[in-house]
């Protein structure tokens, strides 16, 4: 097969192990920046032009699309859709997942169990948000940050009302969430691929934090997930429509939480906690599932 890789930097860790991985079942391979593409959006001959060259016959395209170009990157992940091209996940479940309002709302939707959470528009309406959500301490988020960056515990009401003021003021949206304090500052990485949980770990926070990413200094190690677990982490992915996703559940005393649908999971910490050949399962999985127009949203946006 050939694939497309679409990816920012070649030697990042999970570029580099899905090319390897893809190399070594003996496929055509190349890393691609979405940012060097151009299109020919038209009903009869789409096309997508790179350093100018033609991409043609691609059979499949992994999209490894970073937060800070979702919006251009899904635009080229769409038109190769629109050329007949494999996606591993669709650019309609990406962009869904780049929303964390938007995923929490489709998720409950399904009656998938999160963090009771908050969003509102006008200052004004804050100290009702925050009787709604709960006491605190609470966990306040952006609604487009990763990797921690942008997720704040607010101890005190007081705290919490500041920040929100501070935020709506500069038109940031961004939402309150209970604080599940019993998770003690560790979560559950579930990687899943198609209808299995594939690999899982859970991160655990340095001493003084509650944000357990790795890129805040975050432990991984190897963990043995319940069989509910497990459902939920597919459930939650089926949802959002990706077929390959990293979803992170919080333990609470009422059962496992989704917090958060991760649509460009990290290879790196979950190969290196459960010694697990992911890259090769994600290559297999395109193997098993690839088909010209085979994207199950196409025209639908
Ligand atoms: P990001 O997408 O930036 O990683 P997350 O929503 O995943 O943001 O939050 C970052 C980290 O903060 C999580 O991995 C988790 O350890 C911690 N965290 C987030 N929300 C909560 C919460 N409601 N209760 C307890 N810990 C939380």
């Amino acid at each position: 097969m050939k694939i497309g890789i679409l990816s920012r930097n070649p030697s990042l860790y999970s570029t580099r192990r899905l090319r390897e991985a893809a190399l070594a079942r003996g496929h055509e391979v190349r890393v691609i920046d979405a940012l060097r593409c151009y299109m020919n959006i038209n009903a009869r001959t789409p096309s997508i032009h790179y350093k100018g060259e033609d991409l043609l016959g691609y059979d499949a395209i992994i999209p490894r699309i970073g937060a800070s170009i979702t919006f251009y990157g899904c635009a080229v992940l769409r038109q190769f859709e629109m050329m007949g091209v494999y996606p591993l996940n669709e650019s309609v479940a990406v962009t869904r997942s780049r929303d964390k309002l938007r995923s929490q709302q489709l998720l409950a939707r399904k009656g998938i169990d999160l963090p009771i959470t908050g969003f509102a528009n006008k200052p004004s309406d804050i100290p009702d948000l925050i009787k709604m959500v709960g006491k605190p301490p609470l966990v306040l988020k952006l609604l487009e940050g990763t990797q921690g960056i942008g997720v704040v515990l607010a101890e005190t009401q007081k705290a919490a009302e500041s920040v929100l003021q501070a935020f709506m003021g500069i038109r940031t949206n961004i939402m309150v969430q209970e604080f599940i304090e019993e998770a003690g500052g560790a979560d559950i990485r579930c990687f899943v691929i198609g209808e299995r949980v594939i690999a899982a770990m859970k991160r655990q926070a340095p001493e003084g934090e509650f944000r357990s990413n790795l890129h805040r200094g975050g432990s991984a190690s190897l963990v043995r997930i319940t069989p509910q677990e497990r459902q939920i982490a597919v459930k939650a992915a089926r949802t959002l429509g990706l077929n390959v996703a990293g979803v992170d559940l919080l333990r609470s005393d009422r059962g496992p939480l989704v917090m958060e649908v991760n649509s460009s999971p990290g290879l790196e910490g979950v190969e290196k906690a459960t010694e697990k050949d992911v890259a090769g399962a994600i290559i297999r999985f395109i193997e098993t599932n690839a088909k010209q127009n085979r994207t199950r949203t196409r025209g639908k946006g």
